[in-house]
């Protein structure tokens, strides 16, 4: 394998914390199924149940139609995001 996978081990979040309900208003806890970019990410590298995943890809397109999450970012956005935390 030439490159490192990036997530090793395959199981559903949120099948382990129980939820059977999502909040889009909640982002914080969308932010484990978006990628930096804010995009949804796909079931082959979260390992999310297909019940979930139809969930989380139901609210984050509801947060995003009520502008919590956003549908682009820009590359500068992209560049920026991570050096905020350390500061
Ligand atoms: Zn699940």
């Amino acid at each position: 394998m030439a490159e490192k996978r990036k997530y090793k081990k395959r199981y559903c979040k949120y099948c382990e914390s129980k939820v059977d309900f999502m909040d889009y208003k909640d982002v914080g806890a969308l932010r484990f199924s978006l990628s930096e970019r804010y995009k949804i990410m796909p079931r082959r590298l979260t390992g999310n149940c297909k019940r979930h995943q139809d969930m989380i890809s139901a609210v984050i397109k509801r947060a995003r139609a009520a502008a919590l999450a956003p549908y682009t970012v820009t590359r500068k956005a992209v560049v920026t995001a991570p050096f905020e935390n350390l500061r």
